[in-house]
C-alpha cells in the first residue's frame, strides 16, 4: 500500500471547481513538487495553501486552493492533499497528468475507501455506506446512509461478536483446563447469548426489505380501467415541486422506470412507460400481465371514477389489490359522486377480502382524490409516510433500531443465524462441548465478514470495485 494515488473526485461537466484527491506517502512531497507558492513539505495538517500549479511561469496550469491532510487524521489515514482547481474538467485533467508524470498512480475506484477501511479507519459497513450516502435519493435514505457511516451497525455487530469471542475464550479455556474452570453452567449462559444474538440478528434480516424499499424506493404499479384519471393521477404526482423525474433502465428487464417523490417516499412507477403511452394498464397488456407486475411491486395504487358506477372492470381490479398493500382512489372527487368509500367497503367485504383497520395496516386503504384539483394528496402522503416510514421512526421520531440496505450484509446475517441453529441442535442433543467450538467460530466469522474484521482480500477487492472514481 506504499504507492500514492491520485484522481478526480469530482463529477464531470461544466462545475464551478473540480477535485483531486491525491493519497499515500508522497502525497505532500509530489504536490509540493507542482505547486508553485508555499512550501508544503513544511506545513501543518489542516492547512489551506493559496496558489498556482504548474512547473515554471510559462507552464501554469491552473489557479488552485491546496488542502493539506497528514496520516493518520485524514479520509485514508494516509497523508492527502485536495488540489481545488477550476471546474469544467480540462484544468483537473492537466493536472491529473502532471500528477502522474511524478509517478503518482491513477487511483481505482473506491480505492481511497478502499485504504480507509484497510487502514482500519472504518469498518467495511461504513465504506460500504459512503457509497450508500452518494446514492440516496431522499431524506431517509440519506440519513440511514449517515448512521451506518457514522457505525451504528459496526457497533451492534462488533458488540454481539464480543459476546460470542467471551463464550469462545471461556470454552476454550475449560476445555484446555477442566480441573479448575467449570462447564456445567455454560450451556444455560450460551443459550441465553444465543437468544439474546438471534433476536437481534433476526430483526436486522427483518427490516432489511424496509431499508431497501426506502433506499431503492417502493415498486408501485398503478392499475384501474380506461379513463379512470391514471395518466392524470400521474402527472398529478410528478409536477410536484418536490418530484424528481428521471428516467433510468429497469434493471431486471428492459422497462422504463420513473421515480416520484411522495412525501418523504419515493415511489418507483413500473412500467410506467407503457401506463403513460397507453393510458391503460388492464387492457392493453391484459390482466395476467397486471397481475405478472403487481407480484414483482411493494405497493398498489389503483385508480377508480368516482363520478361513475362501479363496472365489472372496475371489480376485477379491486380484487387484485389484496395481493399487496394498496390504496383505492376514488378519483374525480372535484364531481359529484356515484360511488363512496362505503360502497368499496361493501364489495370487499361481501368478497371476504380483508380491508385496512389502522393506518399502519398493510392492506387496502381507500382515499377519496382528485387529479384536477389534487384533493387527497396531502392525505395520500401522510398514508404512505406511515405505511413505509414508520417502522424506521418510533413516535418521537428518534430512529428505532439500526437498519440495514446492503443485501451483502443481510446474507451474512442469515449465515450467522445458521450457526446459531446449528449451536442449538449440538446443545439439545447433549454432543459434547468440544463439538461447539467449531459453530461458534463459523458465527464469529460470518459477524466478522459484516465488519469486515474477516475478509478475504479478493472479497474486499469486490466490494471497492462497484465504487465511482475519487471515492
Ligand atoms: P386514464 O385513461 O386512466 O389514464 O385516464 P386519464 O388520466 O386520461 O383521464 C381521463 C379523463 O378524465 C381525462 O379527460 C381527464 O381530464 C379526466 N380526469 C382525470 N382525473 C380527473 C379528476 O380528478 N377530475 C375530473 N373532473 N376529471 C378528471
Amino acid at each position: 500500500m506504499s504507492e500514492t494515488i491520485a484522481a478526480i473526485a469530482t463529477a464531470s461537466g461544466n462545475g464551478s471547481i473540480s477535485i483531486l484527491r491525491v493519497s499515500g506517502p508522497e502525497a505532500v512531497c509530489v504536490v509540493d513538487g507542482i505547486f508553485m507558492n508555499d512550501d508544503l513539505s513544511k506545513a501543518d495538517s489542516y492547512t489551506i495553501h493559496y496558489g498556482w500549479i504548474g512547473e515554471s511561469d510559462d507552464e501554469r496550469v491552473d489557479e488552485v486552493l491546496v488542502l493539506l491532510m497528514r496520516a493518520p487524521r485524514s479520509y485514508t489515514a494516509e497523508d492527502v492533499v485536495e488540489i481545488h482547481c477550476h471546474g469544467g474538467g480540462q484544468a483537473a485533467k492537466k493536472i491529473l497528468e502532471l500528477l502522474i508524470e511524478k509517478g503518482v498512480r491513477l487511483a481505482e475506484p473506491g480505492e481511497f475507501t478502499k485504504r480507509a477501511f484497510l487502514n482500519g479507519r472504518i469498518d467495511l459497513t461504513q465504506a460500504e455506506s459512503v457509497m450508500e450516502v452518494i446514492r440516496a435519493k431522499n431524506d431517509l435514505a440519506l440519513s440511514t446512509a449517515e448512521e451506518h457511516l457514522r457505525g451504528n451497525i459496526r457497533d451492534e455487530i462488533r458488540a454481539l461478536r464480543e459476546v460470542v469471542l467471551s463464550d469462545m475464550a471461556y470454552l476454550e479455556a475449560a476445555l484446555d483446563d477442566p480441573e479448575h474452570i467449570e462447564l456445567d453452567e455454560f450451556p444455560a449462559t450460551l443459550g441465553t447469548h444465543l437468544c439474546d444474538i438471534s433476536e437481534k440478528i433476526e430483526k436486522l434480516i427483518a427490516g432489511y426489505e424496509n431499508g431497501r424499499r426506502i433506499a431503492d424506493g417502493i415498486k408501485t404499479v398503478i392499475i384501474g380501467r380506461p379513463n379512470v384519471g391514471k395518466s392524470s393521477f400521474l402527472n398529478c404526482i410528478l409536477r410536484e415541486d418536490r418530484a424528481i423525474v428521471t428516467n433510468i433502465p429497469g434493471t431486471t428487464r428492459d422497462t422504463l422506470e420513473e421515480d416520484a417523490m411522495v412525501g418523504g417516499i419515493r415511489l418507483r412507477l413500473i412500467d410506467t412507460a407503457g401506463i403513460r403511452q397507453t393510458s391503460d394498464v388492464v387492457e392493453t397488456i391484459g390482466v395476467k400481465k397486471a397481475k405478472d407486475a403487481i407480484g414483482d411491486s411493494d405497493f398498489i395504487i389503483c385508480v377508480l371514477d368516482s363520478s361513475e358506477e362501479l363496472t365489472d372492470e372496475d371489480r376485477e381490479v379491486l380484487n387484485m389489490c389484496n395481493l399487496k398493500p394498496s390504496v383505492i382512489l376514488l378519483n374525480k372527487s372535484d364531481l359529484s359522486p356515484m360511488i363512496t368509500i362505503k360502497d368499496i367497503e361493501k364489495f370487499y367485504s361481501e368478497n371476504g377480502i380483508k380491508i385496512a383497520d389502522s393506518i399502519h395496516d398493510r392492506s387496502i386503504h381507500m382515499l377519496e382524490f382528485s387529479a384536477e384539483t389534487r384533493a387527497g394528496l396531502s392525505e395520500l402522503e401522510s398514508l404512505l409516510e406511515q405505511l413505509f416510514l414508520s417502522d424506521f421512526y418510533s413516535g418521537n421520531n428518534d430512529r428505532k433500531d439500526p437498519v440495514i440496505t446492503s443485501l451483502r450484509q443481510k446474507e451474512l446475517l442469515i449465515d450467522a443465524k445458521g450457526s446459531i441453529d446449528r449451536l442449538r441442535e449440538t446443545m439439545e442433543a447433549g454432543m459434547p462441548e468440544d463439538l461447539l467450538t467449531v459453530d461458534l467460530l463459523s458465527l464469529y466469522e460470518s459477524l466478522g465478514s459484516v465488519t469486515g474484521d474477516a475478509m478475504e482480500d479478493d472479497l474486499v477487492d469486490k466490494i471497492f470495485s462497484d465504487f465511482c472514481m475519487g471515492k
